[in-house]
């Protein structure tokens, strides 16, 4: 009976897990998902937050003056806003729907502040490892208020707002980035499916935030708070229970695979430049 389907290229789950209740800054709680003893990493993303909490004691503290160097923070706003500053003057606010990628390099000292003190704040913060050749480039931002994040309709019920990538012929504003990354926010309505295609060899996760999903041709389940490692392949098919919507982010990039060194907040290649990275920022160099 019937015929047997032949899902070449069609991305399975490889790995599925929750993140890890942490705390971070001065005491702001959140749920780290990449970045854990049980997922150190998958290249090239070196950590995952969620942030969410309409308890202000979990979020007010906020994250004082720290250094970074050598990679890539992204923190993308669902609800609430972050006041962002540096040692350079560079200063921004984050509102619900709006995107930073900052390209740390060769370093910066930032703070990360809650710009208020009641409501819920939710949002993500992502790493990108740098490749070798730009750890030590100079500091970038890419400041993306709400309204220039396209929003595309993907089919009847899906729609996707394309931070970084190309999805539907719309591109996402993040330009210009080593590891080519794509990052979607992508919404099934109930009862809804679509096959999104990406790049063969990149490494690409699944986190949903919000329902339920079914991922590859097996229909893997994966709730709210899971994220889905995904193996390689050309496209992923992804569907919403008919008992459930699913809202998720999907995140990719080109696995650089080179060594990682790696303490707190600087994310190097050998440990002699890691040393490196703490003297700088010791001697008022970063
Ligand atoms: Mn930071």
């Amino acid at each position: 009976m019937g015929t047997t389907v032949i899902a070449e290229g069609s991305r399975r789950v490889a790995r599925k897990l929750r993140g890890q209740r942490a705390s971070d800054g001065a005491g702001v709680r959140m749920t780290r998902i990449i970045g854990t003893p049980l997922l150190d990493h998958f290249d090239p993303f070196l950590l995952l937050d969620e942030f969410r909490s309409d308890d202000p004691r979990d979020y007010v503290a906020g994250f004082p003056d720290h250094p970074h160097r050598g990679f890539e923070t992204v923190t993308y706003m669902l609800a609430g806003r972050m006041r962002h500053g540096d040692n350079q003057g560079n200063t921004g606010l984050l509102g619900p729907g709006s995107v930073q990628w900052m390209t740390a390099g060769r370093g910066i000292v930032h703070s990360e502040f809650p710009e208020q003190v009641e409501g819920l704040l939710w949002g993500f913060q992502l790493w990108v490892n740098l490749p070798a050749k730009d750890k030590m480039t100079a500091p970038r931002y890419q400041d993306i208020p709400a309204e220039r994040i396209p929003e595309v309709e993907l089919g009847a019920g899906v729609r996707a707002r394309v931070i970084a990538g190309a999805l539907g012929g719309i591109e996402g504003p993040i330009t210009a980035v080593a590891t080519e990354p794509l990052y979607y926010d992508l919404s099934l309505d109930a009862g809804t499916s679509h096959v999104l295609a990406v790049p063969e060899g990149h490494n690409v996760f699944v986190y949903v935030f919000e329902g339920e999903a079914e991922i590859g041709p097996d229909r893997q389940r994966v709730e709210r708070g899971e994220i889905a490692l995904l193996e390689h392949g050309t496209r992923i098919e992804l569907r919403a229970p008919a008992a459930s919507g699913a809202r998720m982010i999907v995140v990719g990039g080109r696995p650089l695979n080179e060594p990682i060194a790696r303490y707190g907040p600087f994310v190097m290649n050998t440990e002699e430049e890691l040393l490196q990275a703490f003297a700088d920022y010791h001697a008022g160099r970063l």
